[in-house]
């Protein structure tokens, strides 16, 4: 067994003529939680959509657990125990928190399971949902409508919708944006708790967020990955501080 929950090798990706992805590195080892930190329009967003199987890779190797996902389709690789989250809420407005978690159960069982089995998969679902339900702290909130939910609430239901399936590499695309300071901090708690046992990569530009959470920072500019390495030491970096923690970080925090 791989003791990387991920591994990119000199990954690329252009859109017509346009090289974004320009030969990114990095190694995550299991159980680590990883902050994605870089200027917009550095590629973190279109890093995350060529893990996921979204977009397929110009060039270059994506392994899971050690293994090749180049040319698996999205729900493959999540079968194989990665989940996103998006850095647009992906809620359906309409039906209950509950329900928002029973789908995605459902939705990641459902390839998991035959037809036949179908009626203790549902049970399973029933089961599941109401376990993340309690996690995220939404219990008492279950039976409302998500869309009418406070905008903190969303963003914990999200986290629920992309743990549900039981995923152990997770993947989340600015979870705490928008946010109040108290929000984010409770965000920050949620993730941790949720998020435990697991491998987490996280997009964030909240550097109280970063470092209170992050094991590792990979620092990505211009479609590479110029640093990875812990809190303390990217942030002394002066490759870093030159390319991102100065001028550009603080004009967009
Ligand atoms: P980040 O998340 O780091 O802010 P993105 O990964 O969203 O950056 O975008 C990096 C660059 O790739 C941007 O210039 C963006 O316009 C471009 N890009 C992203 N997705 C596409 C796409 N589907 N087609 C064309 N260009 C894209
Ligand atoms: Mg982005």
């Amino acid at each position: 067994m791989s003791a990387y929950a991920l591994e990119l090798k000199n990954v690329r990706k252009s859109f017509g003529k346009s090289e974004i992805i320009r030969g990114a590195n990095l190694a995550v080892p299991k159980g680590e939680r990883f902050a994605i930190i870089g200027p917009n329009g550095a590629g973190k967003s279109t890093l995350f959509n060529l893990i996921s199987g979204r977009f397929p890779v110009s060039s270059g190797e994506i392994l899971l657990n050690g293994r090749s996902i180049l040319g698996l389709k999205p729900f493959e690789i999540n079968r194989n125990g990665l989940s996103r989250s998006f850095q647009i809420t992906n809620i359906f407005h309409r039906l209950s928190v509950y329900e928002n978690l029973r789908c995605a159960v459902l939705w990641s069982l459902g390839y998991k399971y035959s037809f036949w089995h179908r009626l203790g998969g549902l049970k399973d679902a029933h089961a599941r949902a109401e376990a993340v339900l309690e996690q995220i702290g939404l219990k008492s909130r279950r039976n409302i409508a998500a869309g009418l939910l406070t905008y903190a609430e969303q963003r914990a239901l999200e986290i629920g919708i992309t743990i549900a399936g039981g995923a152990d590499v997770i993947l989340l695309d600015e979870p705490t944006a928008g946010m109040s300071r108290s929000e984010s901090d409770a965000a920050v708690e949620l993730i941790r708790k949720v998020t435990v046992g697991k491998t987490l990569l996280m997009v964030e530009h909240d550097m109280s967020v970063v470092f209170g959470l992050a094991d590792k920072i990979a620092v990505v500019v211009y479609g590479e990955v110029i640093a990875c390495d812990t809190p303390e030491r990217v942030r002394g970096n002066p490759k870093v501080q030159e390319a991102y923690l100065g001028g550009h970080a603080t004009a967009e925090a």
